[in-house]
C-alpha cells in the first residue's frame, strides 16, 4: 500500500490518495494534481545546425531537458532550416533558467 500522505489544497485536511472528493470541504481533488511546467516551449531561435547544436549541448550540460525542432527530423536539410529557423525547446518550467544560461554564455541576445 501506498503511506504517501495528501492533503486538500482548499483546506489542507489529510485525503486518501484515491478521494476524487475531499469529506471535509467537498473541494474538486482532481485539480490538486496538474501538469504546471511540462509544458514545451521555444527557449530560442536559431538560424544555423551548429548553434543550435551548440546550444542544445550546453543546456544538456546544465541538467535542462532539451530538444532541437524545426531542423527537419535528422535529414540534413541546412536551406531548409535556415529559412525556417531552428527551434530550441524546453520545458516550461525550465525557459527562465535555460534562456538566462544562454544569454550568460552569449548564444543568445
Ligand atoms: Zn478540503
Amino acid at each position: 500500500m501506498d503511506d504517501e500522505n495528501y492533503y486538500c489544497s482548499s483546506c489542507g485536511k489529510e485525503v486518501n490518495a484515491n478521494d476524487k472528493i475531499c469529506k471535509n470541504c467537498g473541494a474538486d481533488l482532481d485539480e490538486v494534481i496538474d501538469d504546471d511546467g511540462m509544458d514545451v516551449v521555444v527557449a530560442a531561435v536559431f538560424y544555423s545546425d551548429v548553434d543550435a547544436e551548440i546550444a542544445k549541448e550546453r543546456l544538456e550540460e546544465a541538467g535542462i531537458e532539451c530538444y532541437l525542432s524545426g531542423s527537419s527530423d535528422g535529414s540534413m536539410r541546412p536551406s531548409l532550416a535556415f529559412s525556417q529557423g531552428i527551434n530550441l525547446m524546453v520545458m516550461k518550467k525550465d525557459l527562465e533558467k535555460a534562456v538566462e544560461y544562454l544569454k550568460g554564455l552569449n548564444i543568445i541576445e
